[in-house]
């Protein structure tokens, strides 16, 4: 009894070690190439003053800014920032944010998309399993659009990870769907890896998606939304995107950055803090070194130039930023 009991514990053991082997095998198959990449994605960063200046003289600027809140979930800090929080348990809030500005015309653009409902129920479920509160699916971007009768001329992403982009989905259905453009650096057009690639093979599949590659330059703005540029950011994915915007709210020049995952709380900015090890290690592979260039290059342009500084998934920065929610000056 004894050595059989010792055999099946053997077998056991052996069974437990190559399901880890292998489990370690297939994340390395897909880690390993992906940190290798982040790190030698760098395109040159403009300085501040270049970011400024460009900014400070553009004309045709949009001329209002709000945002949609699709869907939220209480998250703890600790999901977010790196273990040098020094306030790791004030509460934050995870957001999935659209930003909609838009010009005297009538041109709009989204910064984002959120998700479609379905989407953020399991992107919430997953939240929970790591500590999440419940997720509160609130809206989407076209129904909130439609329910204001308004629609998109485009969207830029700030990065193609599902959370930033699904929303998207819903602006292409039917067939009397508007053309939407979607401007990409080079970098979002071309270097994908396997947390972005997915995304963007839906983004070429939509019949209304115009996507259009935009110069490499270290800033560039946007053909058909004059007032806003893009920088690529790196860091996060390869295709991030810091997008900047010379906003004008009330004749008032009111600059704007949106920081996508660049960090995730305002604290990241605040105090130059990095994301948890863990997550840039395993789930997201970061280069925290450039994140670290570029979440110091956005605080000189809110500290130095004034610019109002958004971060995609910071409900609470959002809602003490002043920018108010889509539709508050519409009725519905
Ligand atoms: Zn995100």
């Amino acid at each position: 009894m004894v050595p059989r009991m010792a055999r099946a514990l053997k077998t056991v053991l052996l069974v437990v070690v190559i399901v880890l082997a292998l489990g370690l095998a297939a994340a390395a198959w897909f880690l390993v190439p992906a940190h290798l990449q982040i790190r030698s994605v760098h395109p040159p960063l403009p300085s501040p003053d270049v970011v400024r200046a460009r900014v400070a003289e553009a004309t045709g600027g949009p001329v209002k800014l709000s945002w949609i809140n699709t869907s939220s979930q209480a998250t703890p800090r600790s999901g977010v920032l790196g273990r040098a929080d020094p306030r790791p348990a004030l509460p934050y809030r995870l957001c999935h944010s659209s930003f909609v500005l838009e010009w005297e015309d009538g041109r709009t653009l989204l910064v984002d998309a959120g998700m479609t409902r379905e989407q953020a129920k399991s992107f919430g479920a997953a939240g929970e399993l790591v500590g999440g509160g419940p997720v509160d699916v609130n809206t989407t971007v076209a129904d909130e659009l439609s329910r204001h009768g308004d629609h998109a001329d485009g969207v830029v992403f700030t990065h193609l990870h599902v959370d930033h982009v699904d929303g998207v989905r819903e602006l292409c259905g039917g067939e009397s769907a508007r053309r939407l453009a979607v401007p990409l650096t080079p970098n979002q057009a071309r270097a994908h890896n396997y947390t972005t690639a997915g995304v963007f093979a839906t983004l070429q599949s939509l019949p209304c998606a115009e996507l259009r590659e935009l110069p490499d330059r270290e800033l560039a703005e946007l053909p058909g939304f004059p007032g806003v540029f893009v920088l690529q950011a790196a860091g996060h994915t390869p295709d991030s995107q810091v997008i900047v915007a010379a906003l004008r709210r009330d004749g008032q020049p009111t600059p704007v950055v949106f920081t996508g995952d660049v960090v995730n709380h305002i604290d990241g900015i605040n105090l130059d803090l990095g994301k948890p090890a863990v997550y840039s290690a395993l789930v997201v592979p970061e280069d925290d070194a450039r994140l670290g260039a570029v979440r110091r290059l956005i605080r000189s342009l809110r500290d130095e130039a004034g610019f109002a500084v958004l971060v995609s998934h910071d409900q609470i920065a959002l809602e003490a930023s002043g920018v108010p929610r889509y539709g508050d000056d519409r009725g519905s």
